[in-house]
C-alpha cells in the first residue's frame, strides 16, 4: 500500500487526534480557567522564583563563549552546512545532553535553562538551535525521559548525552497536519517489527545515528519507536533544502524491512500519538526560544540602524511610522521572553499543567517573531531585503534581518501549524462544556445519554454562567498593588470572563457545527494568547520594579498594544466574512474564478502536487552525512 491509497475520512481523523489526547486535567491551568472566564491571577504571580543553578550558569557562559569564537553563521548560511568541529564542540561543552538527566550524562537543565541555550545559540545561527533543539525536545530524549523504559533509558540516553545526534520522524508525504493517514508500517515478527515506509522532512535525519519513528503497527496504532540510524534498510534518499535555516540536515528516509527489536517500542503498542503530543507539552518551548532570539537580535539591530540613519533632516527612528515599528519590536520582545520565562518556570516547578500555556506560547511567538522581522526589513528599507555578503562587498555592516524573516517563518509552520494550533488550543479551551453538554450535540448519543447531558449541562451552567456577570476587574482599585499595570490587569479580567461568555454564545448558536468554525475560534485562542502575554508582563514587570523599574515601561506598552489587538478580535467574533470567504474558496476551488489567472506566464509541470511512494528497496544513494564522535 503506498500512503496515498490511505482513505480517511475527516471523522477519523478527527477521532484519531482525539485519542491523542491528554484528556484529564490533574493540576491546575492558567490558560484553562482563563478560556472560562477565571482569571486566576494566583497561579502565576508572584513570578515564579528561578531554581538557582550554578552548574547551568556556567554552561551558560561556556555556550556563550564558544557561540562568539567558533560559531561562524555566515559561514553556514554560505555553505548550508555546519561544520563537524561545531557539532563536536556542542558535544564537549554538553549541549546534546542540555534536557537529560545527570545520572544518564547529561547536564539535566530546567526548561528555563535549555531554553535560554537555545535563545543563545540560536542568535549566532538559526540551524543549530533547531538542530539542538529537534534533537532534544522531540528526538529520543524527551519521550524517552517521559516514557521510556530503565533500560532503554540506560541504553540511549549516555550516547545521546555524548554528543550522537537524534530525531523524530513523523511526516510522510502524504501525512502531515493529519496522522491519521500514516503509511508507514510496523509489521510484528519474531523479537520484533519490520519497518517499511518513507518520512520526509526529518530534522536532523541526514546525521542522526538514532531516530524516533512512529508507525502504524496492523490492530495496535500509531506506535513510536527508538531505531537506530545505521540499521539495515535505512536509506537517506534526500536531504532537503528549504526557504531558510540553510544549515539544517533534513533528510527523506526510506525504511526497507528494517528490523526493530521490541524492546525499543517506547511506551507501548498504539501510544505514538500521545507520546508526541505529551513530548510536545515542554518541547514546544523551543520554537518560542528561537523567536525570542530573533527579536532580541531585531531590537539591537532596529536600535543601532534608526540613530544612524537619517532622512529627512531626522533619524528615521525619530519618524513616527518607524518609532512604531520599533516600539512594537521593543514591547513584543518583552512580551515574548517573558511569556517564555514564565512558561518554563510553571513547567519547572511542576505545579501547574502547562500544555494550554505551552501551545499559546508557540502560537503566539511564531506569529509575532514574524511580524517582528518583517517590519525590521521596513525599517532598514533597502538595506533590509539585501543579502548580509552584498552588504559586506559594498562596505557596509551587515545585519541579518532578511535571514531572520527566512529562517523564522517555518516556526508557524512545524510543530504544529498555526491552524492546527487553534484547534488544539480551541478544542481544550471548549473541554468543560464538551465534558458537560458534549452529548446533547453529538448526534450518535441516544435519547437517554443527551437527557443525562441536558442535566449534568444544566447544573454546570446554572452555577457557572452567573460567575461571568461580574468580577474583579470592574473594581476600579482591583490589582492595585501592581501600580499603573493594575488597569491593565483589569482589562484581562474583564476580558476573560467576555471570552468565557463569547464561548458559550457561540456553543448555544452552533452547537456541534462550532468545530468548523475555524475563524471563530482562531479568533478566540488568539484573544487567549493576547491576555495570556499581558498577564505575563504585568507579573513580571511588578516582581522586577526594584531591580529593573524599566520593564514596567515596556509591561504598560505592550498591553496598550495587546489591547487594540483584542477588541480588533472581540470585534471580529461576530462581525466578519468568515461565511462569505468559505463559500468565496469553494468558487475558486471550483474553478470559477480562473479569468483571473490570465496573463502571467504559468509554470506547467507533470509532476504531482504530493509524490506517490511505493515500499521497497531504495533506488537512490544513501546521502547521509557521518559526523566523527567528539574526542573526550
Ligand atoms: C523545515 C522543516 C522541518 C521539519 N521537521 C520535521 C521533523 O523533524 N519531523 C517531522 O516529523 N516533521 C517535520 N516537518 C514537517 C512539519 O511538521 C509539517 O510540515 C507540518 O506538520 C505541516 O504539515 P504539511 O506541511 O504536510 O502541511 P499540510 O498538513 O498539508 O497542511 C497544509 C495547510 O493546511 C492547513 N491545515 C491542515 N489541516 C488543517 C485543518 N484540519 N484545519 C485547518 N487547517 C488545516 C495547514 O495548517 C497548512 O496551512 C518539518 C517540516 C519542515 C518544512
Amino acid at each position: 500500500m503506498t500512503a496515498t491509497q490511505r482513505n480517511v475520512s475527516e471523522k477519523q481523523a478527527r477521532q484519531v487526534a482525539e485519542a491523542a489526547r491528554e484528556s484529564e486535567w490533574r493540576k491546575p491551568s492558567f490558560g484553562k480557567e482563563l478560556f472560562l472566564g477565571r482569571f486566576r491571577l494566583d497561579l502565576i504571580d508572584p513570578w515564579p522564583a528561578e531554581q538557582p543553578r550554578p552548574d547551568a550558569d556556567e554552561f551558560l557562559r561556556k555556550l556563550d563563549a564558544f557561540a562568539r569564537s567558533e560559531i561562524d553563521g555566515q559561514r553556514i548560511e554560505h555553505d548550508a552546512r555546519i561544520p563537524d568541529e561545531v557539532f563536536q564542540g556542542l558535544a564537549r561543552l554538553g549541549a546534546f545532553g542540555m534536557k537529560i538527566d545527570k545520572e544518564y550524562g547529561g547536564l539535566g537543565l530546567t526548561n528555563l535553562h535549555y531554553c535560554r541555550a537555545l535563545t543563545l545559540v540560536g542568535s549566532a545561527n538559526a540551524s543549530i538551535g533547531a538542530l539542538l533543539s529537534a534533537h532534544q525536545s522531540i528526538g529520543v530524549p524527551q519521550p524517552l525521559k517521559l516514557f521510556g523504559s530503565p533500560e532503554q533509558k540506560k541504553k540511549f540516553l549516555p550516547r545521546l548525552a555524548a554528543g550522537e545526534v537524534s530525531a523524530f520522524l513523523l511526516t510522510e508525504p502524504d501525512v502531515g497536519s493529519d496522522p491519521a493517514r500514516l503509511g508507514t508500517v510496523a509489521e510484528p515478527v519474531e523479537g520484533g517489527f519490520r519497518l517499511n515506509g518513507v518520512k520526509l522532512w526529518a530534522t536532523n535525519g541526514t546525521v542522526a545515528t538514532l531516530l524516533v519513528v512512529m508507525a502504524r503497527v496492523p490492530g495496535k496504532g500509531i506506535t513510536a519507536f527508538v531505531v537506530e540510524g545505521d540499521a539495515d534498510g535505512i536509506t537517506v534518499e534526500r536531504r532537503n533544502e528549504f526557504l531558510g535555516l540553510r544549515g539544517l540536515e533534513n533528510s527523506v528516509t526510506r525504511f526497507h524491512d528494517v528490523f526493530v527489536p521490541e524492546a525499543n517500542v517506547i511506551g507501548g503498542l498504539g501510544k505514538g500519538l500521545k507520546i508526541a503530543l505529551t513530548t510536545l507539552n515542554t518541547g514546544r518551548l523551543s520554537l518560542p526560544a528561537m523567536c525570542v532570539s530573533a527579536g532580541k537580535r531585531s531590537l539591537a539591530i532596529a536600535r543601532e540602524w534608526s540613530a544612524d540613519r537619517v532622512q529627512w533632516g531626522r533619524a528615521v527612528g525619530m519618524h513616527e511610522a518607524v518609532a512604531k515599528k520599533i516600539a512594537f519590536i521593543a514591547a513584543t520582545t518583552y512580551a515574548m521572553e517573558s511569556t517564555l520565562d514564565l512558561c518554563c518556570m510553571i513547567a519547572d516547578d511542576d505545579r501547574n499543567d502547562i500544555r494550554i500555556e505551552a501551545a499559546l506560547i508557540k502560537l503566539f511567538a511564531s506569529e509575532m517573531a514574524w511580524q517582528v522581522a518583517d517590519e525590521l526589513i521596513q525599517i532598514r528599507g533597502g538595506r533590509g531585503y539585501e543579502k548580509n555578503e552584498s552588504l559586506i562587498a559594498r562596505g557596509e555592516r551587515p545585519a541579518e534581518a532578511e535571514q531572520l524573516l527566512r529562517d523564522l517563518r517555518i516556526n508557524r509552520i512545524f510543530e504544529g501549524s498555526t491552524e492546527i494550533m487553534h484547534l488544539l488550543i480551541a478544542r481544550e479551551a471548549v473541554d468543560a462544556h464538551l465534558s458537560v453538554a458534549g452529548d446533547i450535540i453529538d448526534p450518535e448519543a441516544g435519547l437517554n445519554r443527551k437527557a443525562r447531558a441536558a442535566a449534568r449541562a444544566g447544573g454546570f451552567y446554572a452555577k457557572w454562567l452567573p460567575t461571568l456577570a461580574v468580577g474583579k476587574g470592574q473594581a476600579p482599585t482591583a490589582y492595585g498593588e501592581f501600580g499603573p499595570l493594575a488597569a491593565h490587569l483589569r482589562y484581562v479580567e474583564r476580558a476573560s470572563r467576555k471570552l468565557g461568555r463569547s464561548t458559550f454564545y457561540a456553543m448555544s448558536r452552533w452547537q456541534g457545527k462550532l468545530e468548523r468554525k475555524q475563524g471563530f475560534l482562531g479568533r478566540i485562542v488568539d484573544i487567549g494568547a493576547e491576555l495570556f502575554a499581558m498577564s505575563a508582563v504585568c507579573v513580571r514587570a511588578h516582581a522586577e520594579r526594584a531591580h529593573r523599574p524599566e520593564g514596567r515601561e515596556l509591561a504598560d506598552l505592550f498591553c496598550h498594544q495587546a489591547r487594540l489587538r483584542a477588541d480588533a478580535l472581540f470585534d471580529a467574533l461576530w462581525d466578519n466574512t468568515d461565511s462569505l470567504d468559505v463559500r468565496a474558496a469553494q468558487r475558486v476551488l471550483d474553478g470559477r474564478y480562473t479569468f483571473l489567472e490570465d496573463g502571467v506566464v504559468d509554470q506547467p509541470s507533470d509532476l504531482a502536487w504530493v509524490a506517490a511512494w511505493e515500499p521497497g528497496a531504495a533506488t537512490v544513494e544513501d546521502v547521509r552525512r557521518r559526523i566523527p564522535q567528539a574526542e573526550a
